[in-house]
């Protein structure tokens, strides 16, 4: 018995509450950015309304105030992913930033030509390209672990890919074109084994499941606030400690420093050294109360109503007859990626748009995944706890629709 109230739920986001092309908006683009709960929106307004000021600097009041409330957010989010720590938990902008710091600071320092690096072919874009762009600097070499026909990793190719000339396994925790979970302990142990380090993007992982780093075993794990219910701008890098005391910093600026002369610079401690310039502090402190929104609900019982979601639109989708999926993962976040075969992915988004149905369509920022399916992108409908069946219900008839105006 499901017991979760997403009726419930759902009135805690008033975006989700409005009048889309004439219909209620049912929205299916939970992958790309979820909506925020009045707790998140009021969190940051009351920031702004209430101490807003510069952190870790002024003898001022307000100033006082706004470092507390983002350190104390830094604390949230260092316990929710079981950091062994808050240093280890450095502030970016989102997974984007936190990837490219680590190939600008890690990779600079320790990947060396003939090095080799390895991705899947199921990473976005910007878990590929800052990793090409340092293999290219450093005439290192790019090496991809293939996935099956069901989109899944290619464990047994794993075994064949990784020797002790593989410095970094860079690999997403869930696909956000096909939404394969992907078994990251199985591979961590592995990387493991030849001396690989292993950063995790998390971007589609943190709002889906309880992330425990030090359990996973990874050694960076990359995330961004606005897919977990926080504002956009905001997100985190953790690394464990030892690899970020060695690192060096990644930019240069204010509150990266210890002291600073012309004859040398030395740099702060943990996790400043690595957060130059003002940082987002109302991003932060919305994200904390992200958090705070999460745990205040049952996330298992969520992340079954997630699953459930799924289940009720696959069983849709094979009632309903002339609808492809890309892909079939054992285990998924909950993403249903397909095409209505005969028709464009970007008619078919355009048609559920007319309708208030808002899905993503395209490549998902994963090309190299679309070159591997052959096709030049997908329909992807992704749900979030606040979805409901109805909303499955309304995909489905919007999508029925959508086929008699096209053929
Ligand atoms: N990795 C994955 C798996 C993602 O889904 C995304 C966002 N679509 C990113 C990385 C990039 O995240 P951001 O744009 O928030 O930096």
């Amino acid at each position: 018995l499901n017991r979760f109230d997403a009726e419930a739920v759902r009135r805690d986001f008033p975006a989700l509450d409005q009048i889309v092309n004439d219909n209620a908006l049912v929205y299916l683009d939970n992958a790309a950015t979820t909506q925020k709960p009045d707790a998140v929106i009021d969190a940051v307004g009351d920031y702004y309304r209430n101490d807003n000021a510069n952190v870790h600097r002024a003898a001022h009041a307000l100033s006082g105030r706004a470092t507390a409330a983002f350190e104390a957010a830094r604390s949230k989010l260092a316990r929710f992913i079981n950091s062994a720590g808050t240093e280890e938990l450095i502030w970016t902008r989102g997974t984007t930033e936190a990837i490219n710091l680590v190939a600008g600071s890690w990779g600079r320092a320790n990947i060396a030509a003939g090095d080799k690096v390895l991705v899947t072919e199921l990473e976005h874009h910007s878990n590929i390209v800052p990793w090409q762009l340092l293999a290219q600097e450093k005439g290192a070499q790019l090496v991809v672990l293939p996935v099956t026909d069901r989109g899944e990793l290619d464990l047994d190719a794993l075994e064949t890919l990784l020797d002790e000339r593989v410095k970094l396994v860079a690999l997403s925790h869930a696909s956000n074109a096909l939404g394969t979970l992907n078994p990251v302990e199985a591979v961590i142990a592995k990387a493991r084994s030849v001396g690989a380090k292993v950063l995790v993007d998390g971007a589609q992982g943190a709002a889906h499941w309880p992330v425990d780093v030090q359990a996973l075993g990874c050694d960076f794990y990359a995330f961004s606030g606005h897919k977990m219910f926080g504002p956009t701008g905001i997100g985190a890098l953790w690394g464990r400690r030892d690899l970020l005391d060695a690192m060096p910093p990644y930019q240069g600026g204010g509150e990266m420093i210890e002291r600073v002369s012309f004859s040398g610079t030395t740099f702060n401690s943990l996790p400043y050294k690595f957060e130059a310039g003002t940082p987002n502090i109302a991003g932060a402190i919305g994200l904390g109360a992200a958090v705070d929104y999460i745990e205040s609900l049952d996330r298992s019982a969520a992340a079954q109503h997630e699953a459930a979601l799924l289940d009720y639109a696959l069983q849709r989708a094979a009632d309903c007859g002339g609808l492809t999926r890309v892909g079939a993962p054992q285990r998924a976040a909950s993403i249903y990626s397909f095409l209505v075969d005969g028709a464009h992915p970007g008619d078919v988004g355009m048609l559920l748009d007319q309708q208030g149905v808002a899905v993503r369509t395209g490549h998902h920022c994963a090309q190299p995944l679309m070159e591997r399916f052959a096709i030049p992108g997908t329909v992807r409908a992704s749900f979030s706890f606040y979805n409901t069946f109805a909303d499955v219900d309304r995909l489905f008839a919007a999508l029925e629709k959508a086929r008699r105006l096209l053929f």
